[in-house]
C-alpha cells in the first residue's frame, strides 16, 4: 500500500477516539514499542520504545535514546472528531413507524453533511467479567442508521437558511419498530461480550463511506474525519521512521479536542506532564531544566483557500491544498506559533525539503482553537502550531490534497530525527 491508501485505511480502522488509540497502538506494537500500563511502575531501557494509555483514548509514545538526553520533542494530535453520541435510552419511538437513537452533537459538526447519508455505531462497552469491569471496543461494522432530510416539497426554504434543531431534526432512524434491542444486541456480539453482562456503553455515530483520492490528476484526497486522523497518522509513521537523535521523540494522540479537551484524557488534562515527569524520573532528569530545550509541534488541520469563497481567507494567506504544512499564527495566541517556533519549525521543513505555508484569519474573523494553547497550561514549553491544508472541516467527508501526508511524515520524521539545544532563553541550536 502507497501512504495515502494506508492513511485511508488507517482512518476506516478508527471510527471513534477509542479506535483510533488502538490502531495508533497496533501501528506501535508493530515497530516494537511496548505498553506500560499508567497503573504500574516503569523502567525504561536505553533504546526501548514505550507506549501508554489512558481511558483507551489517548496515546502517548516514546523511545529512549541511548544518550544521557532529557529534552523532548513532541507532536500532540487530536484522535477525536465531531459526531453524534448517542445517549443513555438510546432508542425512541418515531411517529409510530421507526426506531431511531436519541443523540447529542459531540464538537461542532457540518449538519447538513450528516443527513442521507448511511451510518454505523462504534464505541466502548464496559461489561463485567467475573468479578472485574472490563472495557472492550465495539462496532456495528456495516450501516445501520440515517438521517433523513425533509423532502423539498414539504420544506419549501429548504436551500435557504436552513436550520438544524439537534433534538428535532438530526435524530437518525435504525428500523422499523421491532428492531427495538437489536443494535444493542448487535455491539455486544461484536465485542464478544453476552447482553446481559453489560453494564455501560460509550457510543458514537460514524460514517463508514471509504475515503478515495480523486481529481482529474489524482490531485486530492476525501474521507470521513480526516481532521485529525490525518496528523494522527503522519505523525504516527514519522515516529516510527525517525532516526535517534540527542532528544526524546513522544507522540500524544489526545481525545476530547473537538468539546475543549478539558477531560482526564485531553490536551488540558495531566496525562502529557505525567507521562513526561515519569520519563525525567527514570532518567535521574530535571523536568524544567528539560522544558527549555523542549519542543512541542500540534499538529491539526488548517482551512484551504475556499474556490467558490476566497474572499473568507485573509488576502495574503492562502493555504492551498498540497501546497505542504501549514504554519498557524494568531494573534490571540489561540495558536503558539511565535517568531522561535516558527523559525525553528521552518528550519525542519527546510532541511527536509518540505514546502511551508502560512496561516492566519482573516482579522475579522476569530478563527478556531486547538490543542497546542491548551497543553501548554499544563506543561509549558516552546510550541509552534500547524497542519495541512484542507477543505470543508467538521464535514462528514472532508479533502485535503493528495501529496499533503507524505509532506507531513517527512516534515516530522526530520522533526523526531532532530534535537534542540539552549545555553540561553532565546538562543537555540537545532541539530
Ligand atoms: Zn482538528
Amino acid at each position: 500500500m502507497n501512504v495515502n491508501e494506508q492513511l485511508l485505511d488507517f482512518i476506516a480502522r478508527s471510527p471513534t477516539a477509542f479506535h483510533a488509540a488502538a490502531a495508533v497502538a497496533a501501528r506501535l506494537e508493530e515497530a516494537g514499542y511496548r505498553c506500560l500500563p499508567e497503573s504500574q511502575p516503569w523502567t525504561l531501557l536505553p533504546g526501548g520504545k514505550y507506549y501508554t494509555t489512558r481511558n483507551q483514548s489517548s496515546l502517548i509514545a516514546f523511545s529512549v535514546p541511548r544518550t544521557d538526553a532529557a529534552a523532548f520533542m513532541i507532536c500532540a494530535a487530536h484522535g477525536d472528531s465531531p459526531c453524534f453520541k448517542l445517549k443513555e435510552h438510546e432508542e425512541a419511538d418515531a411517529a409510530g413507524l421507526y426506531v431511531r437513537l436519541n443523540t447529542e452533537r459531540y464538537g461542532g459538526m457540518l449538519c447538513a453533511s450528516w443527513m442521507d447519508r448511511p451510518l454505523s455505531v462504534a464505541g466502548r462497552i464496559v461489561v463485567r467479567e467475573g468479578g472485574r469491569i472490563v472495557s472492550r471496543l465495539t462496532d456495528a461494522g456495516r450501516d445501520v442508521a440515517l438521517i433523513p432530510n425533509v423532502a423539498i416539497h414539504m420544506m419549501r426554504n429548504a436551500n435557504e437558511n436552513m436550520s438544524y434543531n439537534a433534538n428535532v431534526d438530526l435524530f437518525p432512524i435504525v428500523g422499523s419498530p421491532d428492531a427495538r434491542g437489536a443494535l444493542r444486541a448487535l455491539l455486544a456480539e461484536n465485542a464478544g461480550v453476552r447482553p446481559q453482562d453489560v453494564l455501560a456503553m460509550d457510543l458514537m455515530l460514524y460514517s463508514r463511506t471509504p475515503g478515495c483520492v480523486w481529481g482529474v490528476k489524482d490531485e486530492y484526497l476525501s474521507a470521513p474525519r480526516l481532521d485529525d486522523l490525518c496528523c494522527v497518522f503522519c505523525a504516527a509513521e514519522a515516529l516510527c521512521a525517525a532516526d535517534e537523535a540527542a532528544a526524546i521523540p513522544v507522540l500524544a494522540v489526545l481525545d476530547n479536542e473537538e468539546v475543549g479537551s478539558h477531560t482526564k484524557q485531553g490536551a488540558a488534562s495531566t496525562f502529557l506532564p505525567d507521562v513526561l515527569s515519569r520519563i525525567c524520573e527514570a532518567r535521574g532528569a530535571d523536568r524544567r531544566q528539560a522544558a527549555a530545550a523542549s519542543f512541542l509541534v500540534s499538529a491539526d488541520n488548517a482551512h484551504a483557500v475556499h474556490p467558490n469563497h476566497p474572499e473568507l481567507s485573509d488576502a495574503h494567506h492562502r493555504p492551498r491544498l498540497n501546497g505542504g504544512v501549514v504554519i498557524k499564527h494568531n494573534a490571540s495566541q489561540k495558536y503558539t506559533t511565535d517568531a522561535v517556533s516558527e523559525a525553528i519549525f521552518a528550519s525542519v521543513c527546510d532541511a527536509a525539503s518540505v514546502p511551508v505555508q502560512y496561516f492566519a484569519n482573516r482579522s475579522d474573523m476569530p478563527g478556531g482553537s486547538t490543542l497546542g494553547n491548551i497543553a501548554n497550561t499544563q506543561y509549558s514549553l516552546n510550541s509552534v502550531d500547524i497542519g495541512l491544508a484542507q477543505l470543508a472541516m467538521h464535514s462528514a467527508y472532508e479533502t485535503g490534497g493528495a501529496e499533503d501526508p507524505a509532506h507531513l511524515i517527512r516534515a516530522l520524521t526530520r522533526f523526531y530525527s532532530s534535537s534542540l539545544s539552549t545555553r540561553a532563553d532565546g538562543e537555540y541550536e537545532l541539530r
